[in-house]
């Protein structure tokens, strides 16, 4: 069953406080919406008729009246969410809180085609849900993560590398076709770091670097996903400093990507007649100390981290994240590390972590699902 979610302005507003975590009483949503008291029994009295929240410990103690505890409904709703990669798709099902009910891998090529790739990701996210959704519980709304930019007005990939026949395409639109909900379509690194900065309470900039086949970094501002045009964060194609020339997919010479990417490295050691197709075979060869990928990872590092040592100076985070595929490999990060160290003004690194990404795997799908809801509840009925 799909259905939007029958909120509006307020309610919504109410409703992600309570599925948020934020708010577990009537007394918290007043304190924390400014709304007047009667005002919010109103509209919890009417989410809670619509099957959206539920109250629980209403009876009385001992001790005086306890107060009656809000939450979200078993019931409220379900979302579909997915990662694309290169050679795979993560996808999942979570509650509106954002908590996973199902997570999985699956096998998928992205140079299939917009069409293809995203109808296997549909029909997947339907199989879960008959397996793993009882029928009376709505799909309230389906999001992807793409490794490219994507224009947020439109939804469309923009001239993303590696993903041909992906340039243009309406993602959002051919998504809203076979579902007619809210569509979440974002870039990958952006998803990543909406899922991080839950785990960096008390920290509201972060810079969450995604280091994978390509590389990507998403930028939150005072706790919240700053897109800007669309390409914030887009650390791919900054030009680095090198004695050699190698020209970057975009045609441009010298890109970080050229040079930093899992890709990038995994030609590189092809080149040196060491296979590896994929960036977890970089990091076990690192693991098994071979010294081509080791000095690769290592330089790779280095190169991240002069390119991060102009925008640590510039924006000054609290948190500089490190997660992606390619950060398994131990190398990376010491390297990061080592440069930014080197290179910042001492008042930008005085309280700056470095750090390994805390969400894990699933970092992006967590982070689909906390912009969805947002996506969801702007929505009017
Ligand atoms: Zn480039």
């Amino acid at each position: 069953m799909n259905q939007r979610l029958p909120v509006q302005g307020a309610q919504g507003d109410l409703l992600r406080l309570v599925a948020t975590g934020k708010a577990e009483s009537r007394a918290e949503l007043a304190r924390l919406s400014g709304l007047a008291a009667s005002s919010v029994s109103l509209r919890v009295e009417e989410l809670i008729d619509a099957g959206l929240l539920a109250e629980e410990g209403s009876g009385t103690s001992r001790g005086g009246r306890r107060p009656r505890r809000l939450r979200l409904s078993p019931g409220a709703g379900v979302l579909a969410v997915a990662d694309l990669g290169a050679h795979h798709v993560r996808l999942g099902l979570l509650d509106l809180s954002g908590a996973p009910l199902v997570i999985e891998e699956r096998g998928c090529e992205i140079a299939d085609g917009p069409q293809v790739t995203l109808d296997r990701i549909a029909d997947a996210f339907d199989e879960l849900l008959a397996a793993h959704v009882p029928p009376s519980v709505p799909l309230r709304g389906v999001g992807t993560g793409i490794p490219g930019p994507v224009d947020p007005s439109s939804q469309r990939v923009v001239t993303p590398s590696r993903m041909p026949g992906w340039n243009g395409f309406p993602v959002a639109d051919h998504l809203a076709a076979r579902y007619d909900l809210p569509v979440l379509v974002e870039n990958d690194a952006n998803l990543m770091a909406a899922g991080e900065a839950r785990w960096w309470p008390g920290s509201e900039n972060l810079m969450v670097v995604k280091a994978g086949t390509g590389i990507g970094c998403g930028v939150i501002v005072n706790g919240r996903l700053h897109r800007g045009r669309g390409a914030a964060g887009d650390i791919s194609h900054v030009r680095v400093r090198s004695d050699s020339s190698i020209v970057c997919a975009c045609g441009h010479p010298d890109c970080l990507e050229a040079y930093a990417s899992g890709a990038a490295l995994m030609a590189a050691l092809q080149e040196s007649g060491i296979e590896a197709t994929r960036t977890a075979d970089i990091v076990t060869l690192v693991d098994d100390a071979i010294p081509e990928a080791t000095s690769l990872v290592r330089t790779a590092g280095r190169r991240i981290g002069e390119v991060l040592t102009v925008l640590v100076n510039f924006f000054n985070p609290d948190v500089v994240a490190v997660g992606g595929s390619l950060s398994a490999a131990e190398p990376l990060l010491t390297s990061i590390r080592a440069a930014v160290w080197e290179r910042c003004l001492p008042l930008a690194t005085r309280d700056l972590e470095i750090a390994p990404a805390r969400a894990g795997r699933d970092a992006a799908l967590l982070g689909a699902g906390t912009l969805l809801l947002e996506a969801a509840l702007k929505v009017t009925s």
